[in-house]
């Protein structure tokens, strides 16, 4: 287990306000991380730093053994690092099979030259099938991605990004909208997605970062005002304050 990012005196403003403010934290390879804290707090933005969409006033994010600077690539060269970004909604292709749908994605691993070589052949074929049964969904692989659930078509969206071999997996609120089974599966796709790569969770809900039983970073106001175990930030009197208000 070494670093993988390292994320420190990061400081954003946006028109005078400190959305985050001297952020530090680092994240391991392989880690599973949750990272909460409440409205406001900064952590869509902390995701939009990792992922080059917001670029910092100062600090450093570096990544990877050669501790190469974030902050000077582009979104998509950051993507073609190994960052991928599950938002909250599902972006899959509602018409196309979930077989489709992954194919699509290993497509865009391996670049439009090589997908009709890929789609068709045994190796194609395998990792398809290894995807889907990663995330679940072997039985559904022939239906339309319209047809699935909300849950479902979260872990074909996982599947789907599991698909880019990424070294860091960004998940935004995995379990909204979820109901108690499709919870548990997520956090059994999550933990096992972390044993081989470091996953980054964003979450509010507590029971679902609980289940995670990884540790925990709680920001507050754009800097990190705890980390450990769940147990240990919740026993914080400053998580408790923050949490509870004033
Ligand atoms: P969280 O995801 O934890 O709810 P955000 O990262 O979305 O928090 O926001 C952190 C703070 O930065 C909030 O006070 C929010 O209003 C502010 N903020 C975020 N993006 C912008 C923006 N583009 N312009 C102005 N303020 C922003």
């Amino acid at each position: 287990m070494s670093a993988l990012l390292e994320v420190s005196g990061v400081s954003v403003t946006f028109d005078g306000f400190r959305a985050i403010n001297n952020l530090s934290l680092s994240i391991n390879e392989p880690e599973l991380r949750a990272v909460i804290g409440p409205n406001g707090a900064g952590k869509t933005t902390f995701m939009d730093i990792i992922t080059g969409k917001t670029k910092p006033d100062t600090g450093h994010v570096l990544w990877g053994e050669q501790s190469r600077n974030l902050l000077g690539m582009s979104e998509s060269a950051i993507a073609r690092e190994g960052i991928g970004r599950k938002f909250q909604k599902p972006t899959v292709f509602e018409a196309q099979t979930v077989r489709e749908n992954l194919a699509m994605a290993l497509k865009n691993k391996r670049g439009p030259f090589d997908v009709l070589f890929y789609r068709k052949s045994a190796e194609g074929a395998t990792r398809i099938e290894e995807l889907a049964a990663e995330v679940g969904l072997t039985e559904q692989l022939p239906r339309t991605a319209g047809e699935l659930s909300h849950g479902q078509k979260q872990w074909l969206e996982i599947g789907m990004l599991l698909a880019q071999d990424p070294r860091l997996l960004l998940v935004d609120e995995p379990a909204a909208g979820m109901t108690p089974a499709e919870r548990e599966h997520t956090t059994d796709l999550l933990v096992r997605a972390a044993k081989t790569r470091a996953v980054i969770v964003v979450e509010h809900d507590m029971e679902f970062v609980r289940r995670l039983n990884c540790k925990v970073t709680v920001l507050h106001e754009g800097s990190v005002l705890a980390e450990g175990s769940l147990d240990h930030v919740t026993a914080n009197p400053q998580v408790i304050e923050v949490y509870l208000g004033r």
